[in-house]
């Protein structure tokens, strides 16, 4: 069977990988671009968030390349998400496109239905039992490794010397994870594409500004659909951390969850867990952001997605309270690259002048 899934960041990796060592062949979906995007807008409802009409956009190219299963994520929660690909599979059954979508559930959610369209895929692909428990190992394993490299990434590039070389030793990792079949293979991957990115010539007498990214998650997991916001930030001399990893190994070691309980940090502001989406997480996290001594925070959020609007009322108040800057980039299909860079410019010079105001005046206090 021809099986495709969602782009999302560099996911697409470890999951080629994970179907077709089920037996399957991989559509890989293509990376968003325009015509993704058109194609989504030419077919979702006008009030449906971005991330529903990348997607949209994303199966109608897959089924063209062939596909004939698409695997989605449902979702629990409030945020409509968890009935978007109920959607998504309306309108391609409507299109009369030879395509089926089934989504899997979040495994806390639903464990039976998780394993058991595991249990389908293995059997449609005739693998063995100990084969698909060895790939879902091995898939395992390459989320985090991806991760790890990204992480390290988004350390190395504010220091990078000569630009575009993190982004460059980035790639060759990325690589290597991909063409690792066994779990001896990936560590030595891992490995090989953590030392390439920790060779990246450095300046390490610079002293970036710190940035986190908080927001929706497939804003946020996705570069295509924040216009790269990462790398852009981090060729500006700004070093980022972003408050969400597909693995949670790798979320683990990102500031915002050296502090367990998002809830506990969001309640003073929001006692309700009830806004869906990412929205609590956002609150938290700006807090948090705000006590490790991070300059600033930049919110992703997809326009008419009711989370972050919720959270967006709130940064306000958190922005006073600790001092520390939030910028909201709204996203939508009118958002463009370089109007997302000129706000990012902008929003790096206020925190610059706001840093060397602070060191002025303690200077003066002394
Ligand atoms: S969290 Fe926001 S952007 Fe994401 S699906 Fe829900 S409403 Fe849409």
């Amino acid at each position: 069977m021809k099986i495709s899934f969602p782009h999302m960041g560099y996911s697409y990796i470890a999951l080629k990988w994970l179907v077709e060592n089920l037996g399957h062949e991989c559509i890989v979906p293509p990376e968003p671009s325009k015509r993704t995007l058109d194609l989504g807008v030419r077919h979702a409802p006008e009030f449906a968030c971005i991330p529903y009409k990348i997607l949209m956009g994303t199966y109608l190219e897959v089924a063209e390349m062939g596909a004939e299963l698409i695997l989605s994520s449902g979702g629990r929660g409030p945020c409509r998400a968890g009935y978007y690909w109920v959607m998504h599979r309306y309108l391609l059954e409507e299109l009369g496109l030879d395509v089926k979508l089934i989504a899997f559930e979040p495994p806390l959610n639903d464990l039976k239905g998780f394993f058991k369209t595991i249990h389908w895929l293995r059997k449609t692909g005739g693998r063995s039992v100990k084969e698909v428990l060895n790939a879902l190992e091995v898939t395992w394993e390459k989320i985090k490794a991806l991760d790890d490299l990204e992480l390290c990434s988004h350390e190395t590039r504010p220091y990078e010397v000569n630009r575009g070389d993190t982004t460059r030793a980035l790639w060759k990792g990325l690589d290597m994870v991909d063409q690792a079949n066994t779990l001896a293979e990936l560590a030595e991957a891992r490995h090989e594409g953590l030392r390439l990115l920790e060779s990246v010539p450095r300046d390490n007498s610079r002293n970036p500004l710190k940035i986190g990214i908080i927001g929706e998650i497939y804003v946020v997991l996705e570069p295509a659909a924040n216009h790269y916001i990462q790398i852009m930030l981090g060729e500006m001399g700004v070093h980022t951390d972003r408050s969400i990893y597909l693995s949670a190994y790798t979320r683990n070691n990102t500031i915002v969850n050296l502090e367990g309980d998002i809830k506990a940090m969001a309640r003073p502001y929001l006692n309700a867990d009830t806004i869906g989406g990412h929205g609590v997480n956002s609150v938290a996290e700006t807090v948090l952001y705000a006590k490790h001594g991070f300059d600033g925070v930049v919110q992703l959020a997809p326009f008419a997605c009711i989370p972050e609007i919720v959270a967006k009322g709130i940064l306000p108040t958190i922005s006073q309270e600790y001092g520390i800057p939030v910028l909201t980039i709204f996203i939508d299909e009118q958002t463009g690259k370089a109007g997302v860079q000129t706000r990012l410019e902008a929003f790096v010079d206020l925190l610059q002048r706001r840093r060397e105001n602070k060191a002025k005046s303690e200077r003066l206090a002394i």
